[in-house]
């Protein structure tokens, strides 16, 4: 395994580094990334794949492919037998369409079945065709004999924007048409390609799938909100919130939540993985949260609306931002105030309440000095 890492081009650090991460994020103790590096080197432990695209933009592929240090595509090609992708594979038309049969009929009851989009259902599913056939006879085709269905990305997990009012053709997600087979949702747009790397080892681990939340998501990746543990939250503990793109707060760094950001009823760890393998992600970059791992949330609450508080939340580890010490309120009292308001009133409530206490002094500075 060290001489094939290395010769494409990972080397054994980035390797070990990477287990050590998917073994952090599936929740295991350190000692683990041992077997769970051990489970990804044994050559005769690697699944046959297939992957079908329906309706969607491939970002989720692109997502997987464009990462890096180390390429997690290469960790995730290396651990499995990618008999069928219609983006990846260089062959097509008929010579592809034999490579999916012979791996489905090869791998019977044993394969994992990766879907990519949304599938269309009205008007008996014409809206998608591949090679003669409905994204929805695709589907029900490949599922058959699959040992476990991924969908990946919003779409494939809920419909996506293809489901979104007054959703024209019918677009469902897999779950909503497979009722007989394990199904993992790895929803986001995209999603973190850690979180498709981790359900994939955590399957070669330990021969059976992660546990699951209600939406069929890894607990593991999607147990936590992103507000918990977002580099911002100490501005929304202490009531600073940016008002507007571009202005003092939003240069600064202080809380989205006033632009609406999603953050608070959003499950992932966008903000504890990021993306791109360099530390960013969108809420760092000052873009709301656009609640893209949420069915309820995703193409369906418009990007400025903001959402209610309805339970309390851990307080992260960050300590309050600018705050002199013995000056204005302890984060613990500011978080409870915050949410018995935001439960009311969403963060507008907490905003007028931190006003009446004369907390945004620097929020009026600021618009002094605008
Ligand atoms: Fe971060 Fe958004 Fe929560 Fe503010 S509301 S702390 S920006 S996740």
């Amino acid at each position: 395994m060290k001489e094939e890492t290395t010769l494409r081009g990972v080397s054994r650090r980035d390797f070990m580094k990477a287990c050590v991460t998917v073994t952090a994020m599936m929740g295991l103790p350190f000692e683990m990334a041992a077997k769970v590096a051990e489970a990804a080197e044994r050559a005769d432990n690697r699944p046959a794949v297939i992957w079908l695209h329906f309706q969607e933009c491939t970002g989720c592929s692109e997502s997987l492919l464009r990462s890096s240090h180390p390429t997690i595509a290469t960790l995730i090609l290396d651990q499995i037998s990618l008999d069928y992708h219609e983006t990846l594979m260089i062959g097509s038309g008929a010579q592809a369409e034999k490579s999916l049969h012979d791996s489905m009929k090869a791998n019977r009851g044993k394969y994992i079945l990766v879907v990519e989009g949304a599938i269309p259902t009205r008007d008996f599913g014409i809206y998608c065709k591949i090679s003669g056939k409905t994204a929805m006879e695709s589907l029900k085709h490949a599922a058959e004999g699959a040992a476990a269905i991924i969908p990946i990305g919003s779409c494939a997990s809920y419909g996506g924007i293809q489901a979104a009012e007054p959703n024209p053709t019918g677009a469902v997600g897999v779950r909503d048409l497979i009722k007989d087979k394990p199904i993992i949702n790895i929803p986001g747009c995209p999603p973190s390609p850690y979180n498709f790397l981790s359900t994939v080892m955590y399957y070669l681990t330990f021969k059976k799938l992660p546990e699951l939340d209600s939406l069929g998501r890894p607990k593991f990746a999607y147990g936590r909100r992103i507000h918990e543990h977002c580099e911002r939250r100490p501005h929304f503990d202490a009531g600073r919130f940016a008002k507007e793109y571009g202005d003092k707060g939003h240069a600064e760094g202080y809380c989205l939540y006033q632009l609406g950001c999603k953050g608070p009823a959003t499950y992932a760890n966008c903000s504890v993985q990021r993306f791109n393998d360099v530390g960013v992600w969108p809420v760092a970059a000052g873009h709301p949260c656009i609640g893209c791992t949420e069915p309820e949330i995703l193409f369906r609450k418009p990007i400025a609306e903001k959402v209610q508080i309805h339970e309390p939340t851990p307080f992260d580890a960050y300590p309050p931002v600018d705050q002199e010490k013995g000056k204005g309120p302890e984060p613990l009292t500011t978080g409870i105030l915050g949410i018995a308001a935001g439960s009311a009133l969403g963060a507008g409530g907490m905003f007028a309440r931190n006003l009446k206490q004369g907390e945004l002094k620097e929020d009026a500075d600021h618009e002094k000095t605008e």
